[in-house]
């Protein structure tokens, strides 16, 4: 029976492609979400305390099952998300990469580092990493499965417990994971699922957790910054964004035609990483346009097979159409597609030119399959327009010998040369954006480091007759300072601090 802080509600998980309701999950209450989080503090501390190998034994283990159930879990997230079965297969491939690579780094990730002690010449410095506690992950309905483990894998591999709040779109793949983990874990509450709507995702924010990993819209991100603020809980926050694409004159334009295609429109452009803008040379604008259009007519919409299927949310819908009418009524061409080809959940594959940046679909994250072609005169004229934008995650150059200069001077945290979306496949690439794209990084060693603390220790090895932590200090002391000063970051500079401590002991 229910007791009075357990849900009783339920919502419905439904197959955006047929309107079918899948499944149902409880919706649980902030007092669920608390003990929830109770108890993973308790597997936590077991789990911390664990050798890393013993660890790795568990995660590979749970890597292995996942992996055993590949077909089933990608035949779900097909089902609840409305990607094609291909998309939802390399998901369940590029996260179960994750789960690998952080198994593998985390030790190392988390050596303890000698370092300098400065002008403390007689004292070891050392700085180590240690588990957080409990990490709660807030994860978004287009990956359901591959970004919630971003931040899940690399959390687990550093010794943390996970609270996971998967977004009320896409509960039940959630779900099926945490069974995995019940099952593979010896701590049953070492990786436990909360559903729910915003509310559980806002009760999770403000529990006692340790650090929260959410991933979704800059506005929600907002939220839930100011709820973690409560109790001075640290954020890591992946906001999405406005990703440009440069295409110069030299670039291999039949490459970079396939790589927008794919890059604006692989999982129905539902990616925070999608190509949402391409800025091509005038010199070769007309020749893109011509071979992205040709390769954006022989894709398919819909079905088992489709390269794109259904889109997830209805809401999400709206937000394209509104893009698109907004750049038709100023001024765009519609290649391809276009508002008046929206049929239910399912847009047809996009393609505008004439846009600019009075245009939503060339500032505001569109999130669809929408691919917008500006004509640009020069690199400079390119990068200012990528440049111009509140967002920074991804971006792609496709050029000549120029490539890396033109990828440096991108504001954004990733870019791909020569290529889309490479960065998220690289699990030593750190992942993560500036300015609205958010802050804090998952993947790589750094991601391991997201959920760890960072303790500095000063060990004493041996004492010097001067000793700057005490109050006994010889009158002639000022004297000695001002000398010291001068030494050290004067005229005088003298390049090893033993020496000068050698010579104020004369
Ligand atoms: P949200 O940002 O609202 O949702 C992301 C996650 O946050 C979901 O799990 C959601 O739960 C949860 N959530 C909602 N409200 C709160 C809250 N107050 N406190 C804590 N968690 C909460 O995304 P939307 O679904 O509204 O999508 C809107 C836009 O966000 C899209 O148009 C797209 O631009 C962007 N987006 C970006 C993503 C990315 O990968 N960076 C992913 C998804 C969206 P629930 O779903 O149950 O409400």
């Amino acid at each position: 029976m229910a007791t009075a802080t357990q849900s009783t509600d339920r919502l419905s998980s439904t197959n955006p492609a047929t309107g079918e309701v899948i499944g149902t999950v409880p919706i649980m209450t902030a007092a669920e979400v608390d003990a929830a989080v109770a108890r993973a503090r308790v597997a936590a501390e077991t789990w911390s305390t664990r050798s890393f190998a013993a660890r790795t034994e568990e995660l590979v283990a749970f890597r292995k099952a996942i992996a055993a159930e590949a077909t089933e879990i990608a035949d779900l997230l097909h089902r609840e998300n409305g990607k094609p079965e291909l998309e939802a297969l390399t998901e369940v491939m590029m996260a179960l990469g994750h789960v690998q690579h952080a198994t593998a780094i985390a030790e190392k990730a988390m050596a303890p580092r000698k370092v300098g002690a400065g002008i403390l010449a007689n004292f070891r410095a050392s700085i180590s990493y240690h588990p957080l506690g409990v990490i709660g992950v807030i994860g978004p309905w287009n990956y359901p499965l591959f970004t919630p483990m971003g931040s899940i894998a690399y959390a687990l591999a550093a010794g943390n417990a996970v609270v996971w709040k998967p977004s009320e779109l896409t509960p039940l793949v959630a779900l099926e994971i945490e069974r995995i983990a019940k099952r593979t874990f010896a701590l049953p509450d070492l990786l436990q699922v909360v559903t729910g709507a915003g509310a559980t995702g806002a009760a999770l924010a403000k529990a006692a957790v340790d650090k929260i990993a959410f991933t979704g819209s800059a506005a929600t991100g907002k939220r839930v910054m100011q709820a973690a603020s409560e109790r001075l809980t640290p954020v890591l926050l992946e906001l999405g964004g406005k990703d440009p694409m440069i295409v110069d004159a030299d670039a291999d334009i039949a490459k970079a035609a396939e790589a927008a295609v794919y890059g604006a429109l692989t999982n129905a452009g539902q990616a925070c990483i999608s190509v949402e803008r391409v800025y091509v040379n005038e010199a070769v604008h007309d020749q893109f346009v011509e071979e992205v259009v040709r390769q954006v007519r022989d894709l398919k919409v819909g079905g088992d097979d489709g390269h794109l299927g259904a889109m997830t949310s209805p809401a999400q819908v709206t937000i394209v159409r509104d893009h698109l009418e907004d750049a038709v009524a100023k001024g765009a061409k519609v290649l391809t597609g276009g508002p008046d080809a929206i049929a239910g959940n399912y847009i047809q594959p996009t393609v505008l030119t004439n846009v600019d940046h009075r245009m939503k679909v060339m500032t505001e994250e569109t999130f669809g399959p929408v691919l917008p072609i500006a004509k640009v005169r020069s690199v400079d004229e390119a990068v200012k327009l990528a440049n111009d934008s509140n967002y920074g995650l991804g971006s792609s150059v496709f050029a000549g010998k120029a490539a890396r200069a033109i990828a440096d001077r991108l504001r954004a945290g990733m870019t791909s040369v020569n290529s889309v979306m490479a960065f998220a496949g690289i699990p030593t690439l750190p992942f993560g954006g500036i300015g609205d794209s958010g802050f804090g990084r998952i993947h790589g060693e750094e991601g391991i480091r997201e959920f760890t603390r960072i303790k500095s220790t000063a060990e004493q090895a041996f004492s010097l007759p001067l000793n700057m932590m005490s109050f006994r200090q010889p009158k002639d002391m000022p004297t000695k300072l001002r000398g010291m000063i001068k030494q050290l970051y004067g005229e005088g500079l003298v390049s090893r601090a033993g020496d000068v401590i050698r010579k104020l002991r004369k």
